[in-house]
C-alpha cells in the first residue's frame, strides 16, 4: 500500500494504527537525506544518510523509488519492500506523490491511497501543533500542498482518496479499503 497526501494531514498517525491492526503489516523504513527531528530514531522512522550515500545507492538500483521533497532526497529501499511481499505481508509505503507514482507504474497491483485535510487551516493547524518544524521549513510544506493535491488527482497514480477529519473514523475506511481490495486480489 501507498499512503501520500500532503505533509500534516494525518499519514503518519493512520499508519501507526493500521501497523497494530492489520496481522502481517510492516512499515517500510525509507532512506532519506533530511536532518532528523523530534521523534525520529535511525532505522525505524527513517535510515538517515548522507547526500553522497543516496546518490550512489540511487545508482545502484538499490531504491523502488526517489523523489525530492523540500529541498531533502528520500528513497523506498528495493530489496526489503520485494522480500516482505514475497513472504506475504502487507507491506506499507508512506511516501510523497512523484514517488507514488513511480510505485504506480512499476507494481499496479499496489493500493495507492491521498489522504486529504479536511481544510487548509487545519492543515496548518496539525503542522503546527506537532512542532516538528521550524517556521521556514513549515511554511515550505504548507506551499507544497496545492500542488501535491493536483499531481495526485490529475496523476491518475492514487485510486483511493480520504479526508482526514475524525482520524478513528478515517483509520477504519483506510482498512475498509485495503480489506476489500485484498479481497478482490
Ligand atoms: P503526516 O504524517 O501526514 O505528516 P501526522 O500523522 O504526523 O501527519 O499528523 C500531524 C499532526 O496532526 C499530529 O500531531 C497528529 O497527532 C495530528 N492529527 C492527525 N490526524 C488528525 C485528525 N484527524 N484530527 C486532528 N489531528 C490529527
Ligand atoms: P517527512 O520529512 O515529514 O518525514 O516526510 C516528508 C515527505 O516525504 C512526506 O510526504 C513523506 O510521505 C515523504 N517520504 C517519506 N519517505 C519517502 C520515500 O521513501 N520516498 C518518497 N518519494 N517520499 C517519501
Amino acid at each position: 500500500m501507498v499512503i501520500s497526501g500532503p505533509s500534516g494531514t494525518g499519514k503518519t498517525s493512520i499508519c501507526e494504527a493500521l501497523l497494530k491492526r492489520l496481522p502481517g503489516a510492516v512499515w517500510s523504513v525509507s532512506a532519506t537525506t533530511r536532518p532528523m527531528r523530534p521523534g525520529d530514531v535511525n532505522g525505524q522512522t527513517y535510515e538517515f544518510i548522507s547526500q553522497e550515500e543516496f546518490e550512489h545507492r540511487r545508482e545502484t538500483g538499490d531504491f523502488l523509488e526517489t523523489a525530492e521533497y523540500c529541498g531533502h532526497l528520500y528513497g523506498t529501499p528495493r530489496r526489503p519492500v520485494e522480500e516482505a511481499v514475497r513472504q506475504g505481508k502487507f507491506v506499507i509505503l508512506e511516501i510523497e506523490v512523484k514517488g507514488g507514482a513511480q510505485v504506480a507504474q512499476k507494481m499496479p497491483e499496489s493500493v495507492r491511497i491521498f489522504v486529504l485535510p479536511p481544510n487548509r487551516e487545519s492543515l496548518r493547524a496539525r503542522l503546527e501543533g506537532r512542532r516538528t518544524e521550524a517556521q521556514a521549513q513549515l511554511r515550505r510544506r504548507l506551499a507544497e500542498a496545492d500542488g501535491e493535491i493536483a499531481f495526485a488527482r490529475d496523476s491518475g497514480a492514487y485510486n483511493h482518496f480520504v479526508v482526514n477529519d475524525i482520524l478513528e473514523e478515517t483509520i477504519e475506511e483506510v482498512e475498509q479499503i485495503i480489506l476489500k481490495e485484498h479481497a478482490h486480489a
